[in-house]
């Protein structure tokens, strides 16, 4: 069996059987699908050459022509805000308040509009498109990859890749002296502390009972060897992240955005296999935490005072991205290709260990990196290594792991936690909406452009479509 077809938020594609073999959709379409369907059907498919060359070219193009136009739109409000500055140092004392505080408005708004667009245009535009040209590497390669991990699984050849002794998990070794980097682990969340950069605890009993069991059943069934903390923060950034030592931090994004229990046990599970494997220890050998810490508080105190830091600005405070993310998985966490891979093996292998569901990490990242990942900064959640090569590798190891019965997708108690987090959440994002720290402007009484409206399941080129917005006011 391939994939254990599992009832998730999405809908599943129409089952093979239902389709007669000569009624392929046209190639675009499946870039729309998700991976775990693209796994399923790519056997099935096949695609003329030019057809797939044409494809990669308007790929090529689109991502081309996009990435320009919300260049220009960043330009173009780079201006309207040296406008606004002009009209308000023509005007001189002799302009009236409402046109003062209407042109700080103007300036403020336009502000973030030209962040927004060179968000778009230097993080999520690419990212959006590396992740179609890894579907359409998948339709192509996938099917030759299956037959080579069948061939794999029937010559016995699978069991000696690495970290294939999966009976073993608790009793082998990912990497020796995992209980060194309980000290070293403290010491960060001190200096996480002491910075500012922690977001404070999520203090709600059911919600950390709920949290910690999880965590637990998969520490349990992993090859951790030190004691495990959780702690959720009450931060909208959809991210995980594991310190060393086994200090894990969940982020009450990722407690809203999860589907069900098997996606969050996924991504638990990946950060934890790199307090495992040590990746965090193995990195820092070059650089200390203080050296880290004080980058991570430079990028705190941009965020922090508010300060118009153009780029990525309007980006972390309308989506979450906080700067802890960023700076966490690139220096701390480490993003190395290798890292990240081996961290998906083991964290697949854990969650399967612990019973649940094996898809739920990469159904997880599927959501991300399709819908609305493209705009999120989650640690897990980077292009190096490449989409299709994580995907790919993800599928290779579910495939290998010996089957298991009753694997958990859902519980009713995540079902209760989600319920108990809902008005929590919105009570915090109405505070966090009135926080000094969050405004980026500070022109009472301004309405801020709208929310860019883009649904979900959107092909990336209606967002390229968009026209330049515009704000009101400022006359
Ligand atoms: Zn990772």
């Amino acid at each position: 069996m391939l994939l254990i077809l599992m009832t998730s938020a999405q809908p599943l594609a129409e089952p093979m059987a239902s389709l007669p073999a000569q009624a392929q959709l046209p190639l675009r379409d499946y870039l729309q699908k998700p991976y775990a369907d693209l796994f399923e059907l790519a056997p099935g498919l096949s695609f003329s050459s030019t057809e797939v060359s044409q494809q990669r070219e308007a790929l090529k193009r689109g991502e081309d022509s996009c990435r320009r136009r919300f260049g220009d739109h960043a330009k173009q409000h780079g201006r309207q805000v040296d406008e606004a500055r002009k009209q308000l140092k023509s005007g001189g004392t002799e302009i009236s308040e409402a046109r003062r505080s209407a042109l700080h408005c103007n300036i403020q708004n336009y502000e973030l509009l030209r962040s927004e667009a060179q968000m778009l245009s230097q993080h999520a535009i690419p990212t959006a498109y590396d992740n179609l040209n890894a579907k359409l590497d998948l339709l192509l390669q996938w099917p030759a990859q299956y037959r080579q991990a069948r061939a794999e699984i029937a010559n016995g050849s699978y069991n000696s890749r690495r970290w294939g002794d999966v009976k073993d998990i608790g009793f082998r070794e990912i990497a020796s002296g995992q209980q060194d980097d309980i000290k070293r682990g403290q010491q960060a969340v001190e200096e996480l502390k002491r910075t500012g950069l922690l977001p404070p605890a999520l203090e709600d009993k059911q919600i950390q009972q709920y949290v910690n069991s999880v965590a637990a059943r998969v520490a349990r069934h992993s090859d951790l060897k030190v004691p495990l903390h959780v702690t959720i923060l009450q931060s909208r950034e959809v991210n995980a992240f594991a310190l060393p030592g086994g200090y894990l931090f969940i982020e009450r994004g990722l407690l809203e955005s999860a589907d069900d229990e098997s996606q969050l046990a996924g991504v638990m599970a990946h950060e934890l296999a790199h307090d495992t494997a040590r990746h965090s220890a193995k990195l820092m050998k070059r650089a200390t935490i203080a050296g880290i810490f004080y980058q991570a508080a430079q990028v705190a105190a941009i965020l922090l005072t508010g300060g118009i830091a153009g780029i990525g600005m309007y980006y972390a405070l309308q989506y979450g991205f906080y700067g802890l993310g960023l700076v966490l998985d690139l220096k701390l966490l480490g993003v190395s290709r290798d890292y990240e891979l081996e961290a998906d093996q083991l964290g697949i292998q854990y969650a399967w260990s612990a019973g649940y569901d094996t898809t739920g990490f990469t159904r997880f990242f599927d959501k991300m990196a399709s819908k609305e990942g493209y705009v999120n900064g989650v640690s897990w959640f980077r292009t190096h290594p490449p989409f299709y090569q994580r995907m790919v590798q993800a599928q290779r190891e579910i495939m290998f792991l010996p089957p298991k019965s009753d694997q958990v997708v859902q519980t009713s108690a995540f079902l209760a936690m989600k319920k108990e987090l809902a008005p929590i959440a919105a009570a915090a994002e109405k505070e966090e909406i009135g926080k000094p720290s969050l405004l980026i402007g500070k022109e009472e009484g301004c309405t801020p452009p709208k929310k860019l409206e883009y649904t979900p399941s959107q092909p990336i080129e209606e967002l390229c479509n968009m026209p330049l917005r515009t704000v009101g006011g400022g006359r």
